[in-house]
């Protein structure tokens, strides 16, 4: 099976309620290995841009302020069909709506403060480890 990467942001919600690493534990569980980190306070701009894709939604300004307000844990995890792997460990969008066990089940607060990021697909994700890492610090 053909290993896979995809970006997952432990946001400010979870960083703030010392979650870190009850999180990672569960995608170590899950299967998924972590191959770099970065521990990082986004700028507005960073966190803008990276969430561009939302701009025209009306919860974009409460996205963006929300990742700012404290630091956030940014990985990248590999492993088999690690996209969906991930969304899977992660859970619904919506905490109500989240498998139990899941990371959002157990942790996020809300919609909005949910605890973490994934990227939706594989493309996405090449594009989100290429915002916050070079080449270089991702060679096996
Ligand atoms: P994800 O891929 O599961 O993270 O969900 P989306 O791509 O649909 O949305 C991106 C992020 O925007 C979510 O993780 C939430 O933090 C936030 N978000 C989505 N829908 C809402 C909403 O209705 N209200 C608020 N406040 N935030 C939302």
């Amino acid at each position: 099976m053909v290993k896979q990467r995809t970006l997952s942001i432990i946001k400010p919600d979870a960083t703030r309620r010392g979650l870190t690493d009850a999180i990672n534990e569960k995608i170590e569980n899950g299967g998924l290995k972590i191959i770099a980190r970065k521990d990082i306070t986004l700028t507005q701009e960073q966190a803008g841009k990276f969430y561009e894709v939302h701009k025209e939604r009306p919860f974009y300004g409460e996205l963006v302020d929300s990742m700012i307000v404290a630091p956030v844990v940014v990985q990248v995890l590999e492993g088999e069909d690690a996209v969906t792997k991930y969304r899977n460990i992660m859970g619904d969008t919506d905490p109500a709506n989240a498998a139990p066990g899941t990371i959002r089940a157990e942790f996020a607060e809300s919609k909005g403060a949910n605890s973490v990021h994934g990227s939706d697909s594989a493309e996405n994700a090449m594009n989100e480890i290429l915002f916050f890492f070079k080449e270089e610090e991702l060679a096996d």
